[in-house]
């Protein structure tokens, strides 16, 4: 019988209408039985997420401030979803708990973690499903990484023992006892871990989107869902700043290859996105799955006669940049030109001191480092068998008169990087997605 683990984040637990919207999209199927909820989210534009509450009030507390109305403001949040859904709970005696509990906690990750644990036992109880505490079934390290197979064989064991579960996200326990949070957005990561430890067949993340686009609606004007993509595909799209899950949440379900599902809250019959570890049959509408870009790069470029000859000269430019703890990006080479392209953030503060190690260490002729530069990367899986992908691009950014200043291409040739002028970021997108999706519909 197929077991679904299901994700709600805070948009789709901020208030009773959106609990009642939650607990309809369970119960309309047998299958949906283990539930990971994030804290309640904002309920409007300018509201504030109980995270936020909770982390204000720790940072109030810490600098002896006090905590001003922030804490009541949380126990209004959670009372007023309580009395609209109309169940019983002893918020009070829970509150009285945690200002209990928070001094023997050694960071503010018990603080934070507490708008999961309540919402978490809140759900369970409208759901009449079991609540089962996240710190009894996912394990930290005491450096902070998860022990993943303690946390796999007893999230397992636990589960095993319950047919229908609500578990906190976000959190988990370090060896002696004490919680331990995931960087922020952390739900995430714990419904993939439930996934995995109890083998579902699916993860399905509900938010308040109907999954992926193709590019920025923020940019281009109503872009194409994304149906399916795979693993591989959505890494590369949230490294250039797509964002839809986590980071990290891919890999526990990617060792199993349970799909996940991205799925609207408050549009529940919209297929939304499908995440896969591979697509056999692929009958894609478009060669290309998604365009995502960021703006805020600098390009290093070195120049020396016969550089391709001198052993180790990539390794020495590296090396200055290991020194000062910047990490790069892309490395596009000619015969004796080299660029390696960082994020500006990274190496504004040093320059002028990169510079000169970096004349120190491999003597250039030339060396340069130039702002303002917008990266994009166009992403399909499809990509590798086809043929002009690239020329088009080109002409798309030929045509508004775009100059193109780098070009790479993975190894995995799953996608095309472009580097141009940040003033040009937002035509580039626009170009490229009319070009390589509106003309092919
Ligand atoms: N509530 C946490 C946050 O706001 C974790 C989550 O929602 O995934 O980051």
């Amino acid at each position: 019988m197929t077991l679904k683990v299901l994700k709600f984040g805070g948009s789709s637990l901020a208030d009773a209408e959106h609990y009642q919207k939650v607990a309809n999209i369970i119960k309309s199927e047998e299958a949906r039985r283990y539930i990971v909820a994030s804290a309640p989210g904002k309920r409007y534009s300018g509201d504030e997420k109980v995270t936020d509450l909770l982390y204000k009030s720790f940072k109030l507390a810490s600098e002896n401030a006090g905590v001003g109305d922030v804490f009541e403001k949380i126990e209004n949040r959670y009372n007023k979803i309580i009395e609209d859904l109309g169940i019983t709970f002893n918020l009070e005696e829970k509150i009285e708990e945690i200002a209990a509990n928070v001094s023997s906690q050694k960071t503010a990750d018990y603080l934070l973690s507490r708008g999961e644990y309540l919402n978490a036992m809140i759900l369970a109880k409208y759901l009449d499903f079991e609540f089962i505490d996240a710190r009894e079934g996912i394990f930290f390290f005491q450096d902070g990484t998860l022990d993943v197979e303690k946390t796999n064989l007893r999230l397992r064991e636990i589960l095993a023992n319950h047919r229908r579960a609500v578990i906190p996200g976000f959190y988990g326990a370090l060896p002696d006892g004490t919680i331990k949070t995931f960087s922020r957005g952390g739900s995430d990561i714990t419904g993939a871990i439930v996934a995995r430890a109890v083998n579902a067949d699916i993860y399905e993340n509900w938010t308040d989107v109907s999954g992926l686009m193709v590019a920025d609606p923020r940019y281009v004007d109503n872009p194409k869902p994304i149906d399916k993509i795979t693993y591989k595909e959505l890494r590369e799209l949230s490294y250039m700043g797509a964002t839809v899950l986590h980071e990290d949440a891919l890999f526990p379900v990617k060792k199993t290859r349970i799909p996940v599902n991205i799925k609207n809250t408050n549009e529940p019959a919209a297929k939304g996105t499908m995440i896969v570890s591979e697509i056999a049959e692929d009958n894609a509408e478009h060669i290309i799955t998604g365009i995502a870009g960021k703006v805020g790069f600098s390009s290093i470029n070195i120049e020396k006669d016969m550089m391709n000859s001198e052993i180790g000269f990539g390794m020495k430019v590296l090396e200055v940049l290991r020194k000062y703890g910047i990490s790069f990006e892309h490395i596009p080479t000619g015969i004796d030109t080299m660029s390696v392209v960082v994020n500006t953030s990274s190496i504004i503060e040093c320059k002028e001191a990169v510079i000169a190690d970096l004349n120190d260490a491999v003597r250039p002729d030339h060396i340069e480092i130039e702002d303002g530069i917008a990266m994009i990367a166009i992403v399909g899986r499809s990509m590798i068998k086809s043929k002009s992908i690239a020329a088009r691009i080109f002409r798309a950014l030929a045509a508004p008169g775009i100059n193109i200043k780098l070009i790479d291409q993975g190894s995995s040739r799953l996608n095309i990087i472009i580097g141009i002028d940040e003033n040009d970021y937002i035509l580039a997108l626009k170009s490229i997605y009319g070009e390589l999706i509106e003309k092919e519909q």
